[in-house]
């Protein structure tokens, strides 16, 4: 198979030091880049117009100009002038894999889906909601009618749930070990279950959870996404936090249980004949070659399942 891969060196955005590695994307294609059955491709960065789907003009204006800067930055990045057109870019990474999963079944983009960003401020290093802005998009090219989202990301992924709310149309899964909301760090996490709404459900997974017990729970959930019908499209969230050796994580998983995680989502993809379009997520571990390791080991999975 060959595999479309999105990325673009304008995905790093100018934020300095960071406890957010930035420069992962451009890793994780360098390290991507010598497979010969995956091409990597740039793609077009979504427009205003695209961003006002989903976010407030408000809060776009805030992030374009810079003010006020507490808006503009309210994601947590330092404010500069190459801010806006990054995050435009990563954006339209994600809406590029998308697109191309529905034509070709399976694609990526190098970027995040940023699952904590809300229609009128950003949050936790999210900007603007690259998952629902590219599932607006489809939908307002005639693409798309319904789609789902698996976030298992170590984070619930607020954002999308609160977006979820007033689009019937999209069901959202959150699968998560670290409660974002109330901002516990390291293993001071409770198991905490979000409220579920309509469309919208999360799933906790308790602290020191294993790789058997994370399978078991993804396995129970899988079914929630076909509840409504089968989605047009599903978008992956494949986070690098839920490592037990990133200084977030309370889970005890390795690089082969989250291997197999992807390989179950994929192989649940392909089996009901679900588009899929995968993007990176969070991934704090000092050692960055460690966060690269999964994000490299998901294209694996990837190409394993639809080889
Ligand atoms: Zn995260």
């Amino acid at each position: 198979m060959s595999l479309r891969v999105f990325y673009d060196p304008g995905f790093e955005a100018p934020i300095g030091e960071h406890i957010m590695p930035i420069r992962k994307f451009r890793l994780v294609a360098d390290a991507l880049r010598n497979d010969s059955c995956i091409e990597i491709v740039p793609p077009a960065p979504v427009t205003e117009s695209d961003l006002r789907r989903v976010h407030t003009s408000a809060y776009i204006e805030a992030v374009r100009t810079g003010d006020p800067r507490a808006l503009a930055e309210s994601q947590k990045f330092p404010w500069s002038p190459a801010l806006f057109p990054s995050v435009c870019l990563t954006n339209g990474g994600v809406h590029a894999a998308a697109l191309t999963a529905l034509d070709e079944g399976v694609s990526a983009a190098l970027a995040s889906g940023f699952h904590h960003a809300c229609a009128d401020h950003g949050e936790g290093f999210c900007t603007f909601n690259g998952l629902v802005v590219a599932l607006e998009k489809l939908r307002a090219e005639g693409r798309i009618r319904r789609a789902a989202v698996l976030d298992m990301d170590l984070h619930y992924g607020n954002g999308t749930a609160a977006l979820a709310e007033s689009r019937d149309w999209i069901f959202a899964l959150s699968i998560y070990g670290s409660d974002y909301w109330e901002n516990h760090a390291f293993t001071d996490v409770r198991t905490t279950r979000h409220p579920a709404g309509p469309n919208h459900f999360a799933a906790p997974l308790p602290n020191n959870c294993r790789g058997d017990e994370m399978r078991a729970i993804l396995e129970r959930n899988l079914p929630l996404l076909l509840e409504r019908g089968r989605p047009d499209l599903l978008l992956y969230q494949a986070g690098a936090d839920p490592l037990r050796d990133d200084p977030y994580s309370p889970l005890d998983l390795g690089h082969a249980d989250l291997m197999a995680r992807d390989r179950r989502v994929f192989e649940f993809a392909k089996s009901h004949g679900i588009p899929i379009a995968w993007v990176l997520a969070g991934g704090y571990t000092p050692d960055t070659s460690q966060v690269v390791a999964v994000h490299v080991n998901t294209a694996r999975a990837c190409r394993e399942v639809f080889a």
